[in-house]
């Protein structure tokens, strides 16, 4: 008699416990990509960080401390789909921003597609899709496991950011016009722009933007975790003498010259006001999409590219790269105000982390490292294999890939021994690796299989150029640092995970960035992205 009485309580007090310990799921899951984002970085500007960007994600979030890319090349468009793919260029296509393709006899972007149109602008700016992507993505799973009752939306300044992220399925993907300032589209996801993105277009926020000059946002002595700001390794905009502050950007961009598809409105994308113009458009999706307003979960990728350019041009020891990371900071930091203001944080999954980081800058460190003059040594590949075979076997070199055309006309044992004859004296190469024999990949095997997990045969190179540890292209002895190779400095990335029932933790496991996609997958019960090979990354949540 007391039991039947006390046990149907007890399922009661079970159950409401249940409810108020949150929902089954999210309303809305963020991802968020900082393009071009080092580990260190959480931490060295971290003085001068505000208590609610950043800072409050490794306060109360699930911070991955040994968080890698398991693959090369180390570039944008293979990391934004490796997050959300949850694998490598090896199952989901994304082999490099460029590769040589041997049946189109060219070189090749990710993201173009000549059968598309841009939406949104007279440009072609958006003939782009991600038929290229061999992997369906995290949002293409949720968009399956809802019969498309999901709202799906990618926005980023590039292309790739925003259309790699979402894949096939979405909603939407936009991305900035650099040729007028506006957000556009392809019509592989939509024939005319939605109402929300012309509004966001009408405002011309990037006008007000290039009428306010970059200056530092704190008096410029308050930077001493990096260099003095007048170095010569970092590269002045063009048309300017010094690369330090303040930079008025309308009158850089006045004395300008611009080529097809550039405009004015590109130098944003080197400012800080690039990210700030992506905030709004985050902004603006959530609010014309109404994302996170129903129970069927959402999801809205979204990836900041100038951190990318500024690192691209200054390096990570510049006052600019620290100057962008305090104001990406606040950008977060309104972000999360936005979310929690819309939708409550705890309804909202966010996960953050970065497409690859970066090399130190060579001319600071140097030695042990240098600058690889890549075109000297396919030229001097090139005359060292005629003169062996009498003719040039070279069909294309890119992404440290040497391609030879097909069918081979010479023996091959006999043509990778004269690589690598020749290879053996060019400054910075450590060695050559083939592509189809990992049995013969001679180097430390966490190299290895990071170059097997880079290849997918019918796109890749025939072999391999690895660099020694701390080179970088040539093009770089002018100023600023690049990314795209297997060391760490490249790979090592943050993975934050925050709000809905994440539990606040320090993880210091080895973790994949393929590992993200899983665990976002396990987290809402949904089948894995089609190329996944990634898995769930233990301990992110309260429960299980
Ligand atoms: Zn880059």
């Amino acid at each position: 008699m007391r039991f039947s009485k006390i046990l149907p309580a007890f399922f009661a007090f079970l159950l409401v416990s249940a409810l108020a310990c949150g929902q089954k799921a999210p309303k809305l899951v963020v991802g968020i990509v900082i393009d071009q984002m080092r580990y260190d970085y959480l931490y060295r500007f971290q003085g001068d960080m505000s208590e609610t960007g950043f800072k409050r994600l490794l306060r109360e979030g699930n911070v991955i401390h040994d968080g890698h890319y398991a693959y090369v090349p180390t570039l944008t468009a293979p990391g934004h789909s490796c997050v959300y793919t949850g694998t490598g260029p090896a199952l989901n296509g994304i082999i490099g921003n460029n590769w040589y393709s041997r049946p189109e006899n060219r070189v090749v972007y990710c993201a173009e597609d000549s059968t598309a149109n841009t939406v949104g602008s007279g440009s072609v700016n958006g003939k782009m899709s991600p038929r290229r992507l061999t992997s369906t993505t995290l949002a293409d799973q949720l968009e399956l496991a809802t019969n498309r009752r999901s709202k799906t939306i990618g926005i980023s300044l590039k292309d790739r950011g925003a259309i790699m992220p979402v894949g096939y399925l979405a909603d939407g993907a936009y991305w900035y016009d650099g040729s007028n300032g506006f957000f556009i589209t392809s019509d592989y996801y939509r024939k005319s722009l939605p109402d929300w993105v012309n509004k966001f277009n009408d405002r011309k926020l990037p006008d007000q933007f290039l009428d306010q000059p970059w200056t530092t946002l704190l008096p410029l002595d308050r930077y001493d975790e990096t260099l003095p700001d007048d170095q010569p390794k970092e590269r002045p905009f063009l048309n300017t003498e010094k690369p330090v502050f303040p930079y008025d950007l309308k009158r850089i961009t006045s004395v300008q010259r611009f080529g097809v598809g550039e405009s004015r409105y590109g130098i944003l994308m080197s400012s800080p006001y690039g990210n700030s113009l992506t905030l709004e458009m985050a902004k603006a999706a959530i609010e014309g999409e109404q994302l996170g307003q129903d129970s069927i979960t959402d999801l809205l990728a979204v990836s900041f590219s100038s951190t990318d350019y500024i690192g691209h041009q200054f390096g990570p020891q510049s006052v600019e790269i620290q100057d962008i990371y305090l104001r990406l900071d606040l950008t977060l930091s309104n972000l999360f105000q936005y979310l929690d203001s819309k939708i409550g944080l705890n309804n909202v999954l966010i996960f953050l982390t970065a497409d690859h980081a970066a090399a130190d800058v060579p001319g600071y460190i140097s030695p042990p490292a240098g600058y690889f003059k890549a075109g000297d040594f396919e030229e001097g590949l090139r005359q060292h294999l005629v003169k062996k075979f009498k003719k040039d076997p070279v069909e294309s070199f890119i992404n440290e890939q040497i391609y030879f055309s097909k069918p081979l006309s010479v023996d091959k044992d006999k043509l990778e021994a004269e690589v690598r004859a020749y290879a053996a004296g060019f400054p910075g190469v450590y060695g050559i690796i083939p592509l189809d024999d990992f049995g013969k990949c001679i180097t430390d095997p966490s190299v290895c299989e990071k170059i097997r997990k880079g290849v997918m045969p019918d796109r890749s190179g025939d072999l391999y150029v690895q660099l020694y540890p701390g080179w970088i292209a040539s093009y770089y002895e002018k100023g600023g640092t690049t990314h795209g190779s297997p060391y760490a400095y490249d790979t090592h990335v943050p993975i934050i995970f925050f709000g809905w029932e994440v539990r606040h933790a320090d993880n210091r496991q080895r973790v994949w960035v393929e590992d993200i996609a899983p665990t976002v997958c396990d987290m809402l019960h949904l089948t894995r992205p089609s190329g996944c090979t990634g898995a769930v990354i233990q301990g992110v949540l309260f429960r299980g």
